[in-house]
């Protein structure tokens, strides 16, 4: 439990940027999560920096979140101090084609003033939800682009140590994975550059409203954290679990789309537990059919 002067120390130096036990549900895009003790609304890199410093100086657990489109929050909340990262300045570098921004910047739209000053590297990513923070740590990627392969440097930060520049090699990045998943309780991404390259600006619109459509065409609506499992070597997750007959099995508020069953809905009162019992049965399920194990490819956040 966080005392009263524990508070004091957060709400002196971020103002009404601090809320006590709010309902983490309000920030997730699924709509699950128990309350926070505390939450601070980050602005800057310095805020995230001194949100973490105060809270290891005070003796709490801390976690940063970007979006909150790839994580599952728990029930009954997170103990300490939550981070949203809301640092969004951006700063263009136009003669090396780079472009500099706070981790905390959607990348959606990063993404898209890139298109339209005809720099290509990440048009890929005009439909992904999320901040650039939580991209780097996923290495998250669509239509064959990857986070990986636009990166030029990110400015990383844990307790103890100023923030440095380190070079994409430094993350040892995977399909969907960087060393820094499920680490945000460690260390921070607070900045990234991009190395960006000229383009056309009509092929880039072109291709930004294509990617634009067919997310629309095959991401179903509703509260979703997106694709549940990672595609399996040379397979489709959603494909075994049609062909598992699982589309709109149910748990709780927690449906499979009928849409594109690699997504979950959440219906109404979905809850994590409800999730989680999903995924287990979806996993179960496909095993048994075609023996096949699929892996979460959202975090499943516990304390
Ligand atoms: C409808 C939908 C479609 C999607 N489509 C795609 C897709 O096509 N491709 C794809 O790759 N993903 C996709 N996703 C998943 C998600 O958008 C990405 O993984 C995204 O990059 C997550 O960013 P975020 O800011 O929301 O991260 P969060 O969910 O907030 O956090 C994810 C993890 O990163 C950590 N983290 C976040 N920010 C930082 C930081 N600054 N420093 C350190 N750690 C940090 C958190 O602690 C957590 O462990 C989709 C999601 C949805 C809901």
């Amino acid at each position: 439990m966080v005392e009263q002067t524990q508070i004091k120390a957060f709400v002196d130096k971020f103002n009404d940027r601090v809320k006590v036990s709010v309902p983490l549900a309000r920030y997730s895009v699924v709509g699950v999560g128990g309350a926070a003790d505390l939450l601070v609304d980050a602005q800057s890199r310095d805020d995230l920096v001194q949100a973490v410093n105060m809270a290891d100086a005070l003796g709490l657990p801390w976690r940063v979140f970007g979006g909150l489109t790839n994580v599952l929050l728990p029930d009954d909340g997170l103990r300490g101090v939550v981070i949203v990262n809301n640092a969004t300045s951006v700063t263009f570098d136009e003669p090396n084609l780079r472009v500099c921004v706070e981790s905390g910047k959607k990348i959606v739209s990063l993404a898209r003033t890139s298109v339209n000053r005809g720099w290509g590297g990440l048009t890929w990513a005009v439909g992904l939800p999320g901040t650039v923070g939580g991209a780097v740590v996923n290495n998250a990627g669509a239509f064959g682009g990857e986070i990986s392969k636009a990166l030029y440097r990110a400015e990383v930060f844990s307790v103890g140590a100023s923030p440095r520049w380190v070079e994409p090699d430094w993350f040892d990045f995977k399909y969907r994975c960087s060393k820094l998943k499920g680490a945000g309780y460690r260390w921070l991404v607070t900045a990234a550059e991009f190395q960006l390259r000229l383009g056309d600006l009509e092929y880039l619109t072109q291709k930004a409203t294509e990617y634009t459509e067919r997310r629309g065409k095959t991401q179903p609506p509703g509260k979703t954290l997106g694709s549940t499992f990672k595609n399996p070597e040379g397979d489709y997750a959603g494909r075994l679990i049609e062909m598992a007959g699982l589309k709109g099995s149910r748990v709780g508020g927690f449906v499979v789309s009928t849409h594109h069953a690699n997504f979950f809905i959440n219906e109404g009162n979905g809850t994590a537990c409800d999730f989680i019992t999903l995924l287990q049965l979806v996993q179960d399920e496909v095993y048994r059919k075609f023996g096949v194990h699929l892996e979460s490819e959202i975090e499943i956040v516990s304390e």
